[in-house]
């Protein structure tokens, strides 16, 4: 059990100034929620290193020929797919060492460029405009998540998705027992709420697919 020293945490979503409440601790972390967005944090001081979470994401072995990862991509690709008109123009941000997701897009027509800090770091794609972007599997690792958020919703163009694949968390008793909390890299945990609190301060709605997956358009 982690010792527990602050007991408020600045929220990285919503820069909630009475800052974010003690949640949890596990045998690696403490988990502080955000009275405002709901948010569940970990403390920055709970990061890795640089080096330390390249050397977690290094272990990862995704692969654009296993049939079992484009299934797992395809709850994320099948629902904004359905919603890009033919030769859309989108971004997979986040896209990871074994980018896949951008490959099954430009199977269904469409151009896409992909963005990673540490795998695709060529920041000239964050300055075009999109018809649609994903971010599968990225937004718990973000450190500052807000400044990430206000960045993809700005080059999105107007009538634009963005699409967001991550797991929801539940209530206390679920978390307790979360396998996803356990991954080091994970720091940001969004739930409903929280998604809810976003689309609410785009002023648009979020669509849920099951339990991991978030469209967010964005209005003309
Ligand atoms: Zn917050």
């Amino acid at each position: 059990m982690a010792i527990v020293i602050n007991t408020s945490v600045y929220c990285p979503l919503c820069a909630n100034t009475m800052g974010s409440s003690y949640f949890y601790s596990d045998n690696q972390r403490d988990y502080y929620k955000c009275s405002n967005c709901n948010l569940i944090h970990v403390p920055p001081f709970q990061y890795l290193s640089k080096e330390n979470e390249l050397a977690e994401y290094d272990k990862h072995q995704n692969s654009q020929s296993d049939p079992g990862y484009r299934k797992f991509l395809s709850r994320l690709f099948n629902p904004l797919n359905s919603r890009l008109s033919p030769r859309s123009c989108g971004l997979d941000f986040g896209s990871g060492p074994g980018p896949t997701l951008f490959v099954m897009f430009e199977e269904a027509g469409h151009n896409i460029n992909i963005y990673d800090q540490f795998y695709a770091p060529e920041k000239e794609v964050l300055l075009q405009q999109y018809d649609f972007i994903t971010a599968c599997e990225v937004v718990e690792h973000l450190h500052h998540p807000t400044d990430n958020f206000e960045q993809l919703w700005s080059i999105l163009k107007p009538g634009g998705w963005l699409g967001i694949m991550t797991k929801l968390a539940l209530g206390k008793d679920a978390f307790s027992k979360w396998h996803y909390k356990t991954d080091p890299t994970h720091v940001c945990f969004f739930s409903k709420e929280t998604m809810n609190w976003q689309a609410e301060k785009w002023k648009t709605t979020a669509l849920y697919f099951g339990n991991d997956v978030i469209l967010f358009q964005k209005s003309m």
